[in-house]
């Protein structure tokens, strides 16, 4: 297929696919799915090999958020019957932090709900870092708080985070239709400003919630822009008691589709499978695994994923190999450029489960039998899934 073997060539070269070969990748049919696969699986192995990072996810902080983001089972009005606590003790992270990085995390990424952190809540995650890198040497940490006022991602480099993760979410054009309680401008600013102050970016999209192709394209081209170390793809899980509870549109083939045309457009960058990877990609999981070299293990924010041995067990059968803490996640090139710019050679993470144009397969049928609330781990005296 002309169209594949065009992406291949760019994707090995690290140059960017035009936004109509992209469209073109969400549009092929079910008899070319494989090839699609197989051709993102060239890409990936260029720049990472058969690795897999896994991350793990720590909620300090759990439902009960002013804002109004309509995927969200933390969102005002959520009637969601999540775990909600306020923040964790850094203790308590701190030993949840453990338990994934004993399950082979080399990332763990400190989530907290709400708009933005106040400068005390800065201190509080700062404190948290401390502990959670004094437990876990030489463990990468990522904090994921909201929106950054001016001079909060400098503090939280000082007290030692690697990464920031904020997601675009959705198209810049379809943003004010998913939450009306803050910007897409507001969201590309704290990327800008995780940035710049030395943090590696890490920042991802939610697909199925009754975008288009186009805006799907649209948003990776505007992450891309913004030169993340890490792509976090979420497939959205719709919680009963959201306003996107109803929003059951996505298929495995519609998954694999979106993370090989992420992978064609961010090439050299990590590309993670994020929320929903369980309830949407199902058995063909495995097959994710030859796109994108990053996935969460264990739980998610306020829902259960498959258990953490599970996890480790598909990851082996598919002939990968689990990325340890001596291995660099990201090309040689991306390490020199982040350096040269002062950045150091930390790479990304990212938090939370957080289309139109079905080409072939059907629209899927509500599997709420698949989602799970998480009932475990942080914010609980039951011993987390890792
Ligand atoms: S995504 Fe974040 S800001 Fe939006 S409602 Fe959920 S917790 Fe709040």
């Amino acid at each position: 297929m002309d169209l594949l073997n065009t992406l291949v060539d760019k994707g090995l070269r690290r140059e960017l696919p035009t936004r109509e070969e992209a469209l073109a990748v969400l549009a092929t049919s079910d008899d070319d799915l494989l090839d699609v696969v197989a051709a993102a699986g060239k890409v990936r192995r260029q720049w990472f090999g058969r690795r897999v990072k896994l991350n793990y996810l720590v909620n300090l902080k759990s439902g009960l958020c002013p804002e109004d983001c309509s995927y969200c089972s933390q969102r005002l009005g959520s009637k969601a019957e999540i775990l909600k606590y306020t923040w964790l003790k850094p203790d308590e992270a701190s030993q949840a932090a453990a338990a994934g990085v004993a399950g082979g995390a080399k990332r763990v990424c400190l989530v907290a709900s709400g708009r933005g952190p106040t400068d005390r809540d800065v201190d509080r995650v700062a404190q948290t870092i401390a502990a959670v890198k004094e437990q876990n040497e030489g463990v990468e940490v990522c904090a994921c708080l909201g929106l950054l006022t001016d001079g909060q991602a400098e503090r939280l480099r000082g007290a030692g985070a690697d990464a920031y993760n904020h997601n675009l979410n959705t198209s810049e054009a379809t943003y004010a239709d998913i939450t009306k309680t803050h910007t897409y401008a507001d969201r590309v600013d704290t990327v800008r400003k995780a940035h710049a102050a030395g943090l590696s970016a890490c920042s991802g999209l939610i697909a199925g919630m009754g975008e288009s192709d186009e805006d799907l394209v649209d948003v990776v081209f505007s992450l891309r822009e913004l030169d993340p170390d890490s792509v976090p793809v979420n497939f959205l899980i719709p919680f009963e008691g959201t306003p996107l509870a109803k929003e059951w549109n996505l298929t495995p083939q519609r998954c694999l589709r979106i993370l090989a045309m992420v992978r064609f457009v961010c090439p050299d960058i990590e590309v993670r499978i994020a929320g929903g990877r369980e309830v949407h990609l199902r058995s063909m999981q495995p097959l994710a695994l030859n796109i994108a070299n990053s996935i969460f293990l264990g739980d998610y924010l306020t829902s259960e994923g498959q258990a953490g041995k599970a996890d480790l067990e598909m990851i082996a059968d598919a002939g990968f190999e689990i990325e340890g803490t001596d291995q660099v996640t990201l090309p040689a090139h991306r390490v020199d450029a982040d350096a040269a710019a002062g950045c150091g050679s930390h790479d990304g993470g990212g938090c939370g489960p957080c289309g139109s144009g079905e080409p072939a397969a059907k629209a899927d049928e509500a599997r709420t039998d698949l989602v799970a609330v998480r009932r475990r781990g942080a914010g609980t005296d039951l011993a987390p899934n890792a």
